[in-house]
């Protein structure tokens, strides 16, 4: 094995927060005027009700400042820095746009977290297949499905409110000392 692992952003490396206290969730409320959410869907439409324009232009409009200050995870940057001296390469798949490349890469730099590539994109098994990704980490189930029925790797879903209803049984982490845990017992 080479220890290749892939890393979603958003909800993964970022600390967007739970419950009430969650980023998108005080900010979706904050623009709409919302009471909160309807369901626990991933989609923004479908938790809060609105319309795909409705999303597009929140995420316009409020976007780029989430992704600024929102702030990484705990523990994120030293467990990726000791993967990385141990030989591990670690390839970031987003699924934001790629217009949203010169942020993303400023906020990486800001918080010295460490990666060897960082790709756009929505079709993450393309990636994976590509770059030989043996593990992945990410929030949204549909990207970790492909994964696993057609790669048949190892997929671990970062437990968030909005994949607490989702039908299928993921290997669930709640933070990096987990997803530490879980890397080296799958490669060490
Ligand atoms: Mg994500």
């Amino acid at each position: 094995m080479k220890r290749i692992i892939g890393v979603d952003i958003d909800a993964v490396l970022t600390d967007e927060g739970r419950g009430r206290e969650n980023i998108w969730y005080k900010n979706l409320c904050a623009y709409f005027n919302l009471d909160g959410r309807i369901t626990n869907a991933y989609d923004f439409r479908d938790a809060y009700g609105l319309t795909t324009e409705e999303v597009e232009t929140f995420i316009g409009e409020r976007g780029l400042e989430i992704f600024k200050t929102v702030p990484p995870r705990p523990k994120c940057k030293e467990v990726l820095t000791r993967l990385k001296s141990k030989g591990y390469q670690i390839i970031l798949v987003t699924a934001r746009p790629e217009e949203n490349n010169q942020v993303t890469l400023e906020w990486l730099n800001k918080h010295q977290i460490p990666f060897d590539k960082l790709y756009h994109s929505d079709e993450k098994i393309t990636i994976c297949k590509a770059e030989g990704i043996e593990l992945f980490i990410d929030d949204n189930p549909e990207h970790l499905i492909p994964m696993m029925e057609v790669l048949n790797i190892p997929v671990f879903l970062m437990n968030m409110d909005h994949n607490q209803d989702h039908k299928l049984t993921f290997n669930r982490v709640n933070n990096w000392t987990d997803i530490e845990a879980e890397i080296l017992k799958y490669f060490e």
